[in-house]
């Protein structure tokens, strides 16, 4: 039983247009909820922040419920100091409606702009906050390495762990095995072919646990 504690976040956000509709991806959770599990069994404290998903949250596992990216924003910025390692696997909106409507919105027989603004970079946040250790995910469509060295940079991420979206594979919530990079702030930079999502959870809590600041 380590005497540790992890916060991880999970799960795709919301981003309200009117109270019955709303901007959002298809991330399922899947490899947070997986990172989250193997954590508990290896004995730390794990609390889990998470999006809107189907899937059922993980037995001895504190998980607190959000929707929006700011929720999200708020709810880790209340966490993180209590933790040592972080883990952000939430797949968070970039943008949200600047002004949601009140009401539902009607058709009026011709378009309409949605206004959006940025939403808060809660990985960039804790970057810049946090001591221990913090690590991201990077799902890019192109220039893997690059794009991905790039954001453990900018956002001062310990360790990244990068996916390529491509046509022919679908990378949300997944069961088939999948390829990854990851790297590290030292410049180490890791492939993993043909891993199940249960595969990596191992891997990166083994790189995550046992990486010294
Ligand atoms: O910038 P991009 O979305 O590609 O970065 C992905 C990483 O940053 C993921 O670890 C994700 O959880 C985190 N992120 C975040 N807040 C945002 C956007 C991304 O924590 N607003």
């Amino acid at each position: 039983m380590r005497n540790e504690s992890i916060l991880i976040t999970a799960g795709p956000t919301r981003e309200k247009i009117d109270p019955v509709r709303f901007i959002s991806n298809y991330s399922t959770g899947t490899f947070g909820y997986e990172i989250a599990k193997e954590a508990k069994r290896r004995g730390l404290r794990v609390t889990l922040i998470s999006g809107p998903t189907c899937l059922k949250a993980p037995a001895g596992v504190k998980t607190i419920a959000i929707e929006s990216a700011v929720d999200m924003f708020k709810a880790v910025m209340k966490e993180y100091a209590k933790h040592k390692y972080v883990i952000m696997a939430a797949a968070v909106s970039d943008w949200r409606v600047r002004f949601p409507s009140q009401g539902k919105i009607k058709r009026r027989g011709r378009g309409r702009t949605l206004y959006l603004v940025e939403n808060p970079d809660i990985l960039a946040e804790i970057g810049r906050k946090k001591d221990g250790v913090v690590a991201g995910f990077a799902l890019e469509t192109e220039a893997l390495e690059k794009n991905a060295a790039e954001k453990l940079r900018k956002k001062n991420a310990d360790i990244i762990i990068a996916n390529r979206l491509s046509r022919k594979k679908d990378v949300f919530g997944a069961r088939a095995p999948m390829d990854v990079l990851m790297l590290d702030r030292r410049g180490e930079v890791s492939v993993f072919r043909r891993k199940t999502k249960r595969e990596l959870a191992k891997i990166i809590l083994d790189k995550v646990l046992n990486f010294n600041i």
